[in-house]
């Protein structure tokens, strides 16, 4: 029998971990710097938390949840997306209560049944930020400075920020009636699930990714032109807090989002390196979800970084870092291998990376494996260097060498310390 991963799913390990662990490192570092503190919500919810959030007409509720029965009967749901159970964990610890923003970002896998291809996973995993309690659009522009901080700290080039505000509920009907009589004309040619949102939800046929559906879409009313005096006077004064901040970016009066709880101000942080699958971050505002999970009326912004896609576009650039031992300690003979294992200890509590050859091991075998894990150095210890109290150091970058008294060694490599970020 052989097992393998479910299809959609993968292992991480090094030397691609690496790349994960330091875009989580920035990612932590950037939103700590604006006051956004980790959140970890549970990946299990209830199946009704998602359905009443994302929406029972979009492609996620339809199509794509992992959903299943526990032993008791109750329908839970593999989190597809982090913001409704930070919303749901808001909202159940009264955390409104608190003075606003409350701030929050997080870090996991999210579930959905989609059809596995480059850039889209049955599990993947998304970095997220969600901001609670403000309206006004200050806050809108220090989300969108704070994903471009991000961006520019991990070295994504190339990327374009695509903005746009979708309105409130005071618009939404005009322009949902402009959809419905655009759409109505061309019904024929809708597919199966948009003739269903027509009646439903007209908005999320400008989301659906069936080619005919794409290609009808050409003319179509943009939500831009039904904002009321409010939304357009939040969005002009948005963008021009971009402006202010410097951040480049490019309207696409087109762009919903794929889940129902938007309202407001979206955007999409995209990278044409990337192909189909181009965004690699998407977020907005969702002003009524605290209130539709059950909370006092509360706006909100949040977005989310799509990790793969992004350690891709790392892992394309070729700009990875892989971590090495700095000391490699190879041993000939019983009392080396006893003085090698104290020394690393030693070491290794200093927090130096440290490997050691094990028993059994030639001196040739355990060159090659220093060689292959370059580690910066290599202290070779055999009989004689016991007897003699002095151990050779050789420096693989440049072939140096040395010698170091035993009782030395340990402050030689500790003291180069500085050195250990090279
Ligand atoms: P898309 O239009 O690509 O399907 P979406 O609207 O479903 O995106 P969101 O729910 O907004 O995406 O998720 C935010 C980000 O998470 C996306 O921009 C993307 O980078 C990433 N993402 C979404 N679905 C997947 C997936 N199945 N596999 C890998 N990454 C994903
Ligand atoms: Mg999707």
């Amino acid at each position: 029998m052989k097992y393998s991963a479910l299809k959609g799913a993968h292992d991480i390990f090094s030397p691609e971990i690496n790349i994960w662990q330091r875009v989580e490192k920035i990612a932590e570092d950037v939103f700590s710097a604006y006051g956004f503190q980790e959140i970890r919500a549970p990946i299990i919810e209830s199946t009704d938390i998602f359905v009443r959030s994302i929406g029972e007409t979009t492609d996620i509720v339809e199509k794509e949840m992992y959903t299943f029965s526990d032993k008791a009967g109750r329908s839970i749901t593999l989190r597809p997306e982090g913001t409704a159970p930070v919303v749901r964990c808001y909202v159940e610890n009264h955390l409104y209560n608190l003075p606003a923003p409350q701030k929050f970002f997080y870090s996991g896998p999210m579930f959905r049944y989609e059809r596995p291809q480059a850039g889209r996973f049955r599990q993947f995993f998304q970095i997220g930020v969600e901001a609670f309690g403000i309206e006004e659009p200050k806050i809108d522009a220090e989300i969108l400075s704070m994903l471009k901080q991000f961006c520019n700290k991990i070295g994504l080039k190339e990327l374009s920020f695509e903005v746009n505000s979708i309105g409130c509920e005071r618009c939404r009907p005009d322009y949902k009636k402009a959809l419905v009589d655009f759409f109505s004309s061309r019904v024929d040619a809708l597919c199966q699930d948009c003739k269903r949102r027509l009646d439903h939800n007209p908005l999320r046929i400008l989301d659906c990714k069936v080619e005919g559906c794409v290609n009808l879409r050409e003319g179509v009313p943009k939500v831009t032109k039904f904002l009321c005096d409010e939304c357009r006077e939040h969005f002009n004064t948005f963008l021009s807090l971009l402006k202010l901040l410097d951040i480049p970016y490019v309207l696409n009066p087109d762009m919903v989002r794929g889940l129902d709880y938007y309202t407001r101000t979206t955007f999409e942080v995209t990278c044409k390196d990337l192909g189909a699958q181009k965004a690699v971050a998407a977020g907005g505002r969702y002003d009524r979800l605290v209130e539709d999970l059950g909370g006092p009326p509360t706006p909100a912004i949040g977005f989310a970084i799509g990790m793969e896609r992004i350690t891709t576009l790392i892992k394309s650039s070729g700009k990875q870092k892989v971590p090495v031992p700095y000391v490699f300690i190879a041993t000939i003979g019983e009392p080396a291998e006893k003085e090698g294992l104290i020394i690393a200890d030693r070491l290794r509590q200093d927090g130096i990376w440290v490997e050691i050859g094990y028993p059994g091991n030639s001196l040739k075998s355990q060159m090659r494996r220093a060689d292959r894990l370059s580690a910066r150095y290599v202290l070779i210890i055999g009989d004689d260097e016991i007897n003699s109290g002095k151990l050779k150091w050789k420096r693989l970058s440049d072939s140096s060498q040395g010698e170091i008294s035993i009782q030395e060694v340990c402050n030689f490599f500790i003291s180069m310390g500085s050195d250990l970020n090279i």
